[in-house]
């Protein structure tokens, strides 16, 4: 398997520290909204590139936290907490709002498909794992304490960021929003922690620590999470391109001061969707969801398909009219796939294994996905019988994930569904009106029928005896 790492910036082989078991840690969201599909196609290439370890032999654990506490409107410890921007918003707890945008959340990840990870964990269920890492860190001189707070003291470290020849103007406004001086810090680049002196006075969520009550930072969870469910070797870390600076190379600052030796191996960053006019953001408020998308005709798995479409490395720009490409694409796959003969259960070994080589090649070349979709195409029009075809679609999908399958679904039906207080008054009339038949009495018949006709049921009588359909 070979990738890009955003550390060397180049693309590597992958070796990980034990390949018996490759770990993996994503950045989770930050729930105090809805997910907009620019955070889903992070998750969706994240997905893939899981699935795709998987399908080349690799036993994957991962793990996902769930940003419930400490980010804060500017990544750089700035702004207002943005758990309680969206409790603000709709007048709910904090802990609601968690609650409401956790399951939101899984509800998409389900709708497109992707595996919830082994291993997932709110930032507010490991506190002790923060404290213990922050001790640590101020008894090995990495953090200090200063106006209330508990900073990391990024001065002390020889390299703090990895990502390549940012300059120093340019990491101090980051990839993300902007910053305001905060005057407890050292250095300019220097973190919170942990926050005692809450700026915020009704920050719903505190904890005691040594350093008085008070609530993590937001680096520090990914951090702890990934150190308590995977261990002290990460082999891929993953999150959007914004992530690098500040939130990942801060993660890299206390991580490796905390452990002691390098940490995580390779950097898997996702490139964004961008709408015409720039980044999709929650905190623009300019942004669309999975549901809104459904509502404008595209379905989930015709957003995955065009997002699998192109490289993860690549900005992907989102246009109604690349949507409608993806959606009629989408469909003729699913037609093709369903004139296979499921009958036909034999397997060309051969040919199999020449097109299986080549989609493992596809993804092992820095997750190709494009290339990987090709070859489901050139599967479909192989010349090879129904059997293999198929073999091969339905292996494909298990790291493609865009529900191939269901082209062997029976469409839904179209007629309407009937109320079943109404479906029983139906048919108490229609065993009153056999009756009625049975003792010749026509005009109680005739009645019955007519009634039921008022209110748009149509009998139909069969010599196995009467059913009805609700007229349209
Ligand atoms: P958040 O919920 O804001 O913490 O973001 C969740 C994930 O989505 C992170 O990995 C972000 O880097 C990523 N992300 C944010 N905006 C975009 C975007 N427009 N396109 C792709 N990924 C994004
Ligand atoms: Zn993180």
């Amino acid at each position: 398997m070979k990738l890009y790492n955003s550390t060397s910036r180049q693309i590597e082989e992958f070796v990980p520290y034990n390949k018996d078991r490759v770990t993996m840690y994503t950045c989770g969201p930050t729930v105090y909204h809805f997910a907009h599909i620019g955070n889903l196609r992070s998750y969706i290439m994240e997905d893939v590139l899981e699935k795709a370890l998987d399908y080349v032999g690799y036993n994957v654990v991962r793990a996902m936290n769930i940003t419930d506490v400490g980010h804060l409107s500017g990544d750089s410890d700035d702004g207002e907490d943005k758990m309680l921007i969206g409790a603000e918003r709709e007048h709910k707890s904090v802990m609601d709002i968690a609650k409401e945008y956790t399951d939101a959340f899984k509800a998409d990840f389900l709708s497109l498909n992707l595996q919830w990870p082994k291993l997932v964990a709110p930032a507010t269920s490991c506190i002790d794992e923060y404290i213990k890492i922050i001790t640590v860190l101020l008894d090995k001189g990495y953090a200090y304490i200063s106006n209330g707070n508990v900073y990391f003291d990024t001065s002390k470290l020889k390299e703090y960021y990895r990502f390549g020849n940012q300059n120093q103007d340019e990491m101090v406004v980051g990839a993300r929003d902007s910053v305001t001086e905060d005057e407890g810090k050292h250095n300019q680049n220097d973190f919170v922690l942990w926050f005692t002196k809450s700026k915020f006075e009704n920050h719903a969520l505190k904890w005691d620590s040594p350093w008085g009550v008070g609530y993590p930072g937001w680096h520090i969870e990914c951090s702890g999470i990934s150190y308590k469910f995977l261990g002290e070797y990460l082999d891929i870390h993953c999150g959007g391109v914004d992530n690098k600076f500040p939130h990942h190379t801060n993660e890299i600052a206390q991580t490796e001061s905390y452990l002691g030796h390098p940490w995580c191996k390779y950097w898997f960053h996702v490139e964004h969707l961008n709408t015409k006019t720039g980044k999709m953001s929650k905190s623009s408020g300019d942004f669309l969801t999975l549901t809104r998308l459904n509502e404008l005709g595209f379905s989930p798995m015709v957003y995955k398909l065009f997002c699998l479409q192109s490289h993860y490395r690549k900005q992907l720009v989102y246009s109604t009219e690349a949507l409608e490409g993806a959606k009629s694409a989408y469909a003729k796959l699913i037609k093709r796939i369903a004139t296979l003969d499921r009958t036909d259960k034999s397997v060309d070994k051969a040919v199999y294994e020449k097109l299986d080589n080549q989609f493992k090649q596809a993804l092992e070349n820095d997750l190709n996905t494009s290339y990987a979709l090709t070859t489901l195409y050139d599967a479909l029009k192989a010349d090879t019988n129904d059997g293999t075809k198929l073999a091969l679609v339905l292996s494909f999908d298990k790291v493609l994930g865009l529900k191939l399958s269901t082209a062997f679904e029976a469409p839904k039906s179209t007629e309407p569904e009937v109320d079943a207080d109404l479906k029983q008054k139906i048919e108490t009339m229609i065993e009153q009106r056999r009756q009625a038949k049975a003792n010749k009495d026509y005009a109680l018949a005739d009645s019955i029928r007519n009634q039921l006709a008022e209110i748009g049921v149509e009998l139909i009588d069969t010599k196995e005896g009467t059913t009805f359909k609700i007229k349209g």
